[in-house]
């Protein structure tokens, strides 16, 4: 608090001082904006497999018959809302299945992120291994890059799916509501 100019404070500051508190508490409890914030799982990642635009999320409330009311969030052509493409809209849950099938489909060879995975893998083993007697060959077997691909796109930070889906080496289409690879 040494140096600059210090002001004296006068009666119009005190004011400005008032109105600007008031408006920065106002902003301060304003909900987090839904439309702003990119918040989906898995938007940029996809491209619509009818006209080639990219596929963007939206979220809806939707009233149920218990009369609460739930959020759901599809995954829908960028061009669909212009009504310049008949692609359907599908939604997430739907999607993420979707989304883990397919990496049973994915060439390991263009992955870009395999020795990334390979090197998770292998740690998970060894970290395993040192737990004790309980993991067995047997389990050893079910984890590979292809489960940990899985596991990513279902429980990953939304960072880490965009990620993974954005580096698989193939390009990942949406059509009929159902995604395939390249
Ligand atoms: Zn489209």
């Amino acid at each position: 608090m040494g140096s600059g100019t210090w002001y004296e404070v006068n009666h119009e500051s005190i004011i400005t001082k008032n109105l600007f508190d008031k408006v920065h508490n106002r902003f301060k409890s304003m909900p987090k904006g839904r439309s702003t914030e990119k918040i989906f799982n898995y938007s940029g990642t996809m491209i619509c497999g009818e006209c080639g635009s990219t596929i963007t999320a939206v979220r809806k409330t939707k009233t149920l018959s218990n009369g609460k009311s739930k959020d759901y969030t599809y995954y829908v052509c960028s061009r669909y809302t212009r009504h310049s493409c008949k692609q359907q809209p599908i939604e997430e849950s739907v999607l993420m299945k979707g989304l883990v099938n397919i990496m049973d489909g994915v060439n390991l060879d263009k992955f870009l992120l395999k020795t990334e995975y390979e090197y998770e893998v292998n740690r998970i083993h060894k970290m395993s291994e040192q737990l004790g007697n309980s993991y067995n060959k047997k389990a050893k077997e079910k984890l590979d890059i292809r489960s940990q691909m899985k596991y990513m796109v279902e429980n990953g930070s939304r960072e880490e799916r965009i990620r993974l889906l954005k580096n698989l080496g193939q390009k990942i289409n949406l059509k009929e509501k159902a995604v395939y690879l390249d």
